[in-house]
């Protein structure tokens, strides 16, 4: 028996995927969010679905077409028998191929992800005149080096210290902190230190 979810998501992921081919649709910024972080993750579980659509904003997402392709494959993960041959299998398979084509970016439309983040276990080093200066990120009000989320939203970085006080950190490039995560293939976590480009005071923009 195939249930409403499971036909929802073969219908939605399908025309989505026939949409992007053809050129009609593409995912704006904030779905990139959501087809990034689930590629970089490189598995689904209901729970991955529901907290990136979490970082990317429900309330945009509701405005888009992908939405309709996530609904339905959180319900079916959450609910439905997915081993193999199952109408379920079936279903989450053209929505892997989704996210595959979309976060490939087959067709070139080169959309990046409104909202990234990384941990960073040890220090955040911010180095410039080609990392010869160097000195560690601190969050301002409670000093505190280690276990800090850095998070690019819209071209711009903020320093998250681990009691959760967050400060914009204008020395911070976003394009570097994106590398970061992009050479990182698929972890948004760093044990050790990490050095990153920047300038040392605020570039006025
Ligand atoms: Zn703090």
């Amino acid at each position: 028996m195939t249930s409403d979810a499971v036909s929802s998501l073969l219908q939605a992921s399908s025309d989505l995927l026939d949409d992007y081919r053809a050129g009609i649709w593409w995912p704006t910024s904030h779905e990139q969010t959501v087809v990034t972080g689930l590629f970089r993750a490189g598995l689904f579980t209901a729970r991955h679905i529901h907290g990136y659509r979490q970082l990317a904003g429900e309330t945009t997402l509701s405005k888009g077409r992908l939405i309709g392709a996530l609904q339905p494959a959180e319900a079916v993960l959450d609910a439905h028998d997915t081993t193999d041959g199952t109408p379920a299998h079936a279903a989450l398979d053209r929505f892997q191929m989704l996210i595959d084509t979309l976060a490939t970016d087959e067709q070139g439309h080169s959309i990046r992800p409104s909202r990234q983040e990384l941990h960073v276990r040890g220090t955040i080093t911010l180095t410039w005149d080609a990392g010869l200066s160097r000195i560690p990120l601190e969050c301002p009000q409670c000093h505190a080096r280690t276990n800090a989320t850095l998070t690019v939203t819209d071209g711009s970085v903020t320093y998250t210290c681990s009691a959760q006080h967050t400060s914009p950190d204008h020395r911070l490039d976003a394009e570097s902190v994106e590398a970061a995560i992009g050479s990182m293939l698929g972890f948004h976590r760093v044990l050790g230190d990490l050095a990153l480009p920047g300038a040392p005071s605020p570039t006025p923009s």
